[in-house]
């Protein structure tokens, strides 16, 4: 690639933005000029925008630290001249956040969005790359239904399900059928930290707004299909999750039965997950773990604090499976929420975007 894509950040002083910040510094295919967020933050610099809730471990990057802050809806015109692709992660009410996407995406913008507003949008493709990366297809359909030229509009799916589902996608073969999860979640998942959110210190909450619904039925529409106009999800499948935040800064685990149309030995279990070929491997994607999947032995593994950032936070970990009396197996998997669960996942989206000739 000769010369790098202009991206721009809207939700840049969020929990995800700064995370797509900081795992966009030296990115080979993509530049980032545009930092954009509430009318707030907008006129700032980004340093100063930040001030006090800078949550990465690294330092801002220093061709970030003075970009001026935009605002997403009144520097509209501005922004669309500056990028070719954004990157959203707002935190707004769903219908506006809808409105923006789409204004962008008019405006011959690529929009990879983190948000849930377009999720259910039925022609618009929810990936995890290494599951349903044959769902791009929907956007040549979504241009002619849009009449758009050049913009797109892609989402990703919630962080809360990027740990398990990975883990019942490479077990297919032997037909998922029922699956129970409860769900561990840190609390960078509702973009706080323990210093914004000091309550959550030796604590958990069993509620998350709206969260066991998209832990249930957004996994449907990544293992559906296209179907004329539309994805249609998979009818296969029975999800029934339970969310809990739980005191850790980030890392969401989740505790897993399943039930199997042909229920598989533990030998056969291990055998498909260690032999999972990731899809993706010899794409050249550079955010693409080169292991999607691993598979732990050790009866304390996976653990939060340490496998989290399993290949820089892109790759899934999973262990304990065992016999379960009322399904069939039981395991534990683990996925970094705001890497793989939110920016980093959606980087891979663009990534992949772009080999597939989407951002020409
Ligand atoms: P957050 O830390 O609360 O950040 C929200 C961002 O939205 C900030 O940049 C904020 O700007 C901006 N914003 C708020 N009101 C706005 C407005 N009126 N116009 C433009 N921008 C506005 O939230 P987050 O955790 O980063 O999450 C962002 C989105 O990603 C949410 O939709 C969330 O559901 C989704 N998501 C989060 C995670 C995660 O692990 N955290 C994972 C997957 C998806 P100011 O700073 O100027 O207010």
């Amino acid at each position: 690639m000769n010369k790098k894509l202009r991206v721009g950040i809207l939700g840049a002083t969020g929990m995800v933005g700064q995370r797509f910040i900081s795992l966009l510094e030296n990115h080979p295919w993509f530049n980032v000029v545009v930092l954009a967020a509430s009318p707030q933050s907008a006129g700032k610099k980004y340093e100063e925008a930040v001030a006090g809730r800078w949550a990465m471990s690294s330092p801002i990057p220093k061709n970030i630290k003075n970009l001026k802050v935009l605002s997403v809806e009144d520097d509209f015109n501005k922004i669309i001249k500056e990028v070719d692709l954004v990157f959203s992660a707002i935190d707004l009410d769903k219908e506006k956040i809808k409105e923006l996407e789409e204004k962008y995406a008019a405006a011959g913008i690529a929009v990879v969005s983190n948000n849930s507003a377009h999720r259910w949008t039925d022609d618009v493709p929810m990936i995890m790359p290494e599951l349903n990366a044959d769902h791009l297809d929907i956007i040549n359909i979504q241009r002619k239904n849009r009449g758009w030229k050049k913009g797109l509009l892609v989402v990703k799916p919630n962080c809360s399900l990027q740990s398990y589902l990975p883990v019942i996608y490479a077990l297919k073969k032997f037909g998922p059928k029922i699956v129970s999860v409860t769900t561990l979640q840190a609390i960078s998942g509702a973009g706080k930290t323990f210093e914004t959110w000091p309550e959550m210190v030796d604590n958990c909450i069993p509620f998350i707004g709206g969260e066991e619904e998209k832990t249930e039925k957004e996994p449907l529409k990544i293992l559906g299909s296209i179907k004329g106009k539309k994805i249609v999800p998979d009818k296969n499948l029975n999800i029934s999750a339970t969310c809990v935040r739980v005191a850790c800064s980030n890392g969401h685990m989740a505790s897993v039965a399943v039930k199997f149309k042909k229920r598989p030995t533990k030998e056969q279990i291990i055998d498909v997950i260690e032999n999972f070929k990731n899809p993706l491997a010899g794409l050249g994607l550079p955010s693409a773990p080169k292991q999607f999947i691993k598979y732990f032995t050790e009866d304390n593994r996976p653990q939060t604090k340490l496998d989290r950032d399993y290949e820089n936070g892109m790759g899934i970990t999973c262990g304990r499976f065992r016999e379960d009396s009322a399904l069939d197996w039981k395991f534990i998997a683990l996925s970094h929420n705001t890497i793989r669960g939110a920016a980093g996942g959606a980087i891979l989206i663009a990534e992949l975007l772009y080999k597939k000739g989407y951002l020409d």
